[in-house]
């Protein structure tokens, strides 16, 4: 569910017509929802009511300042990468005590910046990692808290791109030998271990390989426990999906998967942590662009956008579908046609889609990219000296800019020349 939709005959954000921030910011933007944010984090929230929890919104999904703070005020906890989202997140007024740090390669300068700012805990990913978050801990005569993060070999049934969980990824040890692995860590006088980590993958539909590692979770929780190790938090990672269309069937909802975690877990008294980001911002943000030609090529109908793959990289990286919906609402029954939907950008990979069946549209219209919040902006580039597109939050009737476009002068003069030239 989100908060856009038509009204008296023009798409609006919550109560904001769309063509009035457009009119306002220029085109292509992002546009954000408080209403569709809150509500997803709260869907979340309540799913874990009665188990102790915290929900740490993955930031990598969309990181703005301004959505970071709207989740903060709401109690969200944040799940960060790298030390920039680190730093992103201490900035939006986030504790350390309600961040977790994330991926396979974390520095040993990203592994300082967090124990001397704080941090709830380190997810490790490997034995290095361990050796080397140790010896930090150590020379700043701290204990770094950590979980392990296990790779339950379980399929999560999603793009290959976005899986995680299997043995042939990157990530996480693989729990066959995470005995071993927790008895190393134990023995090292810089950690404390505090928990397993897991996450499989991301824009899952089902909710069956979520069960699958979930149940592995718990058997190795045992395991460990009888093995005199302290499992008191579980960290289950993120990967819910969202629906990418209106047609299809939709994925299972947050209060599904919170059953599913007390079905699975309820038993063994540990902190729930979950990290979803896709849910949360997901459908809380649409991407608007203008139509700056409609070229007729062979067989085929061409709607050149002013958005392009470096806005919104998600279809030429992931061939992921976006709904992609005209601004003034179509007259009812109006006849679809056919169009390859591309970007200005000199790559033929800059398509968006092909033979999409949309309500006519002209030179000049405006268009939105639906579920387009979650690894849209971040993601995005200055591909063809294309500016950083501006995000705009809306919050009832008001909107704001949270992120202004950059002036061709900003863009070339973040460039130095050398002093022979
Ligand atoms: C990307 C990621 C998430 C968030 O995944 P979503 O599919 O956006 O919910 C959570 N945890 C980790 C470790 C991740 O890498």
């Amino acid at each position: 569910m989100d908060h856009f939709n038509y009204q008296g005959g023009e798409l609006c954000a919550e109560d904001v017509p769309v063509a009035e921030i457009a009119a306002a910011v220029g085109t292509p933007f992002y546009c954000y929802s408080t209403a569709t944010l809150t509500r997803h984090f709260r869907l979340f929230d309540e799913a874990l009511a009665g188990m102790d929890h915290l929900v740490c919104y993955a930031m990598k999904a969309a990181s703005n300042q301004a959505i970071l703070r709207t989740l903060a005020a709401l109690g969200a906890g944040m799940d960060v990468v790298s030390g920039g989202e680190y730093a992103r997140a201490r900035a939006a007024g986030v504790p350390g005590e309600r961040i977790v740090f994330s991926g396979v390669g974390k520095t040993r300068d990203e592994m300082r910046m967090a124990l001397t700012g704080g941090i709830r805990q380190f997810n490790v990913e490997s034995e290095p990692e361990m050796t080397a978050l140790n010896a930090v801990a150590l020379e700043l005569g701290v204990k770094a808290p950590i979980t392990i993060r296990v790779n339950p070999d379980v399929d999560a049934k999603t793009h290959a791109k976005i899986a995680t969980g299997k043995s042939e990824n990157k990530f996480g040890i693989p729990i066959s030998r995470a005995r071993e692995v927790y008895a190393e860590a134990a023995a090292m006088p810089g950690l404390e271990v505090i928990g397993i980590d897991v996450h499989i993958g991301s824009q899952l539909t089902e909710l069956e390989p979520f069960r699958q590692a979930y149940e592995k979770v718990a058997e190795l929780t045992e395991t460990l426990r009888a093995e005199g190790h302290d499992i008191r938090r579980l960290d289950l990672g993120g990967g819910l999906g969202i629906p990418y269309t209106r047609s299809n069937d939709a994925p299972p909802l947050p209060t599904d998967y919170g059953r599913l975690i007390k079905e699975t877990l309820g038993h063994l008294g540990c902190e729930i942590e979950i990290e979803p980001g896709r849910l949360v911002v997901g459908n809380a943000g649409i991407l608007v662009s203008g139509v700056i030609y409609v070229k007729s090529g062979e067989g085929r109908d061409f709607l050149i956008l002013d958005a392009a793959m470096n806005d919104l990289i998600r279809p030429a990286m992931y061939d992921a579908h976006h709904d992609i919906v005209p601004v003034v609402e179509p007259a009812p029954g109006v006849e679809q046609v056919p169009y390859d939907v591309v970007g200005p950008v000199c790559e033929s990979g800059d398509t968006f889609a092909k033979g999409r069946m949309m309500p006519p549209v002209k030179d000049g219209d405006l268009v939105a990219f639906r579920s387009a919040g979650a690894y849209g902006a971040v993601m995005s580039s200055e591909y063809n000296t294309r500016p950083l597109i501006p995000e705009v939050l809306v919050h009832g009737r008001e909107f704001a800019v949270i992120r202004a476009r950059p002036t061709f002068d900003e863009i070339i003069n973040r460039d130095t020349i050398p002093e022979w030239l």
